[in-house]
């Protein structure tokens, strides 16, 4: 036994599955977990020192690597000043001024503690704003757990939710309708079906939650067309996109302007943070200034903004590491595709900037059916052998890759040696 497969079932004695959050348990490639021990750069390490290049980055915060050592230091001092205070800071100021500065729909903005609060309070102000119930999500798109969000597809786009999970009453996801990504009709659809009565739009502005899906084009367009014809709100979820794609994010990088914007992941650089924002009179609907309650005992806390704000800050002060990182992406997945020629796999690749995903489909994937095509046991076939030589990826199909400015040459080109191996090994079995 590995030292990681006695920690995983130790774990397993006192956490639900060994795991506090599902994806780690390894369950969809059947395999079990790596306890990470340290990580460093691109690399990590776990509990039997096997070293690992780490294509994940803790599912995108880690964008300048791990252990980078300007943020330690500023989180070393900001540790030493006290770990919370449930009071009012400087760096909180400092955060928010830089947030309004890199996005500029941004005016006010609120932190909170993860992506799932983030998401659930920007939906409780659409609806305060707009005096509506009604939100619409599109199948695939993940916005995080909470009770409302927590539907995939209903029976068609006209139906109204189904819950995904159990424990979560009918009741919470009636309000919830579902449309289909890059198809603008089935938004339509829904309006017509629910004159004056839907409160906001929310949509991932790249799908990074079923693999990657990128919009089409006059997708993004189209929704800010729709939701303003109509008095509905626009919501870009941009837990992974922000700060990733651009300093302004996907909204920058496509150029179009949501109502409210959501981020998480990225903006704690690992710790855990979240935040909402948008145009000044729609944040001024949030409490104290407004009816619309939404509070945290630790949001805003000392240690995490300061984390945040040192990677951010550094990401501002050198754009061009946003067009190194998204050209050395291009080139990447490019080299993958080429690989996957010479060796007739008919599998696609969607890629931008420094987010990727391999389905293994030889459909195009541009919405959740098209990414459910997918073969997930040939994944997990693939995941498993880049794990024992190395390669760290996401342990389920529909997650994407995310690389790193930390990510060299070297790294890179040790991944593409182990993928052509074993595109090689598959070719000729
Ligand atoms: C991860 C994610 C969330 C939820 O964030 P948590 O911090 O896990 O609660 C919400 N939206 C998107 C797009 C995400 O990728």
């Amino acid at each position: 036994m590995t030292r990681s497969e006695e920690l995983f079932e130790e774990a397993k004695k006192y956490i639900p599955g060994g795991v506090n959050s599902p994806v780690r348990a390894f369950q969809s490639i059947g395999s079990t977990p790596r306890f990470i021990r340290s990580a460093s750069g691109s690399h990590m390490k776990d509990e039997d020192s096997i070293d690992y290049i780490d294509f994940i980055g803790s599912w995108g915060p880690m964008i300048l690597g791990h252990d980078y050592e300007e943020i330690r230091n500023r989180v070393m001092e900001a540790i030493g000043n006290g770990l919370s205070f449930g009071a009012t800071t400087e760096i909180e100021i400092k955060v928010a001024r830089l947030i309004c500065r890199m996005v500029p729909s941004i005016e006010l903005v609120r932190m909170v503690n993860s992506g799932t609060e983030a998401v659930m309070s920007a939906i409780r102000v659409a609806r305060g704003y707009t005096g509506r119930d009604k939100i619409v999500k599109f199948n695939g798109c993940y916005h995080g757990h909470s009770d409302g969000l927590l539907v995939k597809a209903g029976s068609g786009v006209m139906t109204a939710g189904v819950p995904d999970s159990s424990g979560v009453p009918a009741g919470c996801t009636a309000d919830t309708l579902t449309a289909d990504y890059n198809n603008l009709d089935s938004v339509e659809s829904l309006f017509q079906g629910n004159p004056g009565e839907i409160a906001a739009v929310i949509v991932e502005p790249v799908g990074a939650n079923m693999g990657v899906v990128l919009p089409e084009p006059g997708f993004l367009e189209g929704l800010r067309r729709i939701c303003t014809e109509n008095g509905a709100l626009l919501i870009f979820d941009e837990v992974i996109t922000g700060f990733r794609l651009a300093g302004d994010g996907a909204q920058g990088y496509f150029g179009v302007t949501p109502d409210l914007t959501t981020f998480g992941k990225i903006i704690g650089a690992g710790m855990p943070v979240g935040a909402y924002g948008g145009r000044r009179e729609i944040m001024e609907v949030v409490a104290p200034l407004g009816s619309v309650y939404q509070a945290g005992t630790l949001s805003g806390n000392p240690v995490a903004m300061t984390a945040g704000y040192t990677q951010l800050k550094l990401m501002e002060d050198h754009p061009e590491w946003y067009t190194n990182l998204n050209e050395k992406g291009n080139k990447f997945f490019c080299s993958m595709e080429e690989i996957l020629k010479r060796y007739h796999q008919p599998y696609i690749i969607n890629h931008i900037g420094s987010l990727g995903c391999l389905f293994f489909t030889d459909q195009p994937v541009n919405d959740y059916a098209s990414a459910k095509s997918s073969d997930t046991r040939a994944y997990a076939d693939y995941c498993n052998y880049m794990l024992n030589h190395g390669i760290y990826l996401a342990p389920a199909q529909f997650e994407a890759m995310f690389l790193s400015t930390a990510h060299t040459e070297e790294d890179l080109n040790c991944f593409l040696e182990v993928f052509e191996d074993y595109f090689k090994m598959k070719a000729f079995k």
